[in-house]
């Protein structure tokens, strides 16, 4: 099987345990106005373009003029030969694709490289996307003795199946209220709360995070609707939860995408993280800083 994946490269904390080679995956079913990777939400790959090198050479089929990427046209591209047959640095894919087998290759060559407890993390995108390529993966690795992680949005109705090729379980809950999760982020929360209630009762070693987003789910009400939903957190070993700030990483991003950044500039003060953190600790959460 394969799997599309548009980054890949180590890091040290955030995406799980020690030293991590992280495989970025293509492909989400959100659409978070924040997202720091929105060349990762496309299933199909996103066409990146550097404005620095595009030019009417970059296409064979004349949708660039005037410096600008005419991107309804390649909507209906098949070949994309821009992407697949052409060297030319103005415009291209986000993803590309892998085999199972060379990932894990390049996982098992990559072990010196794990220390501290690290391994491989998936993340996206939203890894759940591609369920039984992540699967095979997750199991190949297993076998290899390598520690696993993901990172997932915990939509997934399967996620079950993966409880025992996960060695560190990363999830997201991004709202309390169905209504607003659905209003912003394009689908229902109640998935993700199913996802969160098994992981915290069936997986030994669970990170949840709230990416906390000025205007979205940030205040003192908000705090105490998150504390509803995880108390059944509360006096749990075996779960950490992390609050996260708002930051504007991706904006560049999204113009190369040729997308709209809506977010108004905005930030999350220490003060509003202290509130949150402090209301977790009160009943009995884990709270923690990776
Ligand atoms: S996808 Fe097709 S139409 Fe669009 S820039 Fe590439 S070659 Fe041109
Ligand atoms: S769930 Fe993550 S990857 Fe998907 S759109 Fe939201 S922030 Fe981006």
């Amino acid at each position: 099987m394969k799997l599309k994946i548009f980054q890949k490269g180590f890091n040290y904390s955030q995406d799980g345990r020690g030293n991590r080679l992280i495989y970025h995956l293509q492909g989400c079913n959100m659409h978070c106005p924040w997202c720091s990777n929105p060349e990762g939400i496309k299933t199909g790959g996103a066409l990146m373009v550097d404005k620095t090198w595009l030019n009417e050479g970059c296409c064979p089929k004349g949708a660039v003029a005037g410096g600008e990427l005419e991107r309804s046209r390649c909507e209906a591209c098949q070949d994309m030969p821009c992407v697949f047959s052409m060297r030319q640095k103005g415009i291209r894919l986000s993803c590309k694709e892998y085999s199972v087998e060379t990932l894990v290759r390049e996982s098992v060559n990559s072990k010196p490289m794990f220390f501290d407890g690290g391994g491989v993390t998936l993340t996206g995108g939203e890894i759940t996307l591609q369920f039984q390529a992540v699967k095979e993966l997750l199991e190949r690795l297993h076998e290899e003795g390598i520690h696993t992680a993901i990172e997932s949005n915990g939509t997934h109705p399967g996620m079950g199946e993966l409880l025992p090729l996960v060695d560190e379980w990363i999830m997201d809950v991004k709202h309390y209220d169905n209504r607003k999760h659905m209003q912003w982020l394009g689908v229902p929360n109640t998935q993700v709360l199913e996802n969160m209630k098994l992981a915290v009762g069936n997986h030994p070693d669970v990170l949840l995070r709230i990416p906390l987003i000025p205007g979205f789910n940030d205040s003192e009400e908000d705090a105490e609707g998150f504390a509803d939903i995880m108390s059944i957190c509360a006096g749990q070993q075996n779960v950490r939860l992390e609050c996260l700030a708002y930051h504007e990483f991706g904006k560049g991003k999204w113009e190369q995408c040729g997308l709209t950044y809506t977010m108004k500039p905005a930030r999350i003060s220490q003060d509003t993280i202290q509130l949150f953190e402090g209301i977790f600790r009160e009943i009995g959460i884990n709270v923690v800083h990776t």
